[in-house]
């Protein structure tokens, strides 16, 4: 229920995992045994889990959310901003731009600047990118 979330946390850089499909037990053990803060708005999953670290989101607005997390788990402000896929959190390599681009790519004007080397998503920054930054501002963010 908090994808999006997820998204915008990896979009400024925050190492940030989605389990769809797990149960809570499972999210439960997973953030306990990696030492993460676990991101939820159920509350009944807190009540009777009770993981070691939590944070109860309190809005369904995903930038309103970012910014709660931002300020309740005290993250550091941040400095690595379209550095991982936004996907699966994977750490995002440059690409060479004298590298032939994949055949779904070769109409593109704009050659991508970076690929996930996990899930191989080509990433470049046109007007989405852009779009994200305004709105990572209007949030104060960046
Ligand atoms: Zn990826």
């Amino acid at each position: 229920m908090l994808l999006r979330l997820a998204r915008w946390l990896r979009a400024l850089g925050y190492d940030t995992l989605d389990c769809p499909g797990a149960e809570d037990r499972e999210l439960v053990h997973r953030a306990n045994t990696d030492k993460r803060c676990l991101l939820t708005r159920d509350r009944a999953l807190l009540r009777e889990l009770r993981p070691k670290a939590s944070l109860y989101i309190t809005s369904q607005q995903p930038l309103e959310q970012l910014t709660q997390v931002v300020a309740d788990a005290g993250l550091p402000k941040p400095n690595l901003v379209f550095s991982r896929c936004l996907l699966c959190n994977t750490p995002l390599h440059r690409v060479d731009v004298q590298a032939p681009l994949p055949e779904y790519a070769a109409h593109l004007t704009h050659q991508p600047r970076k690929r996930c080397p996990q899930c191989q998503r080509l990433y470049w920054f046109g007007a989405h990118a852009r779009r994200m930054e305004m709105a990572l501002h209007r949030a104060g963010l960046s």
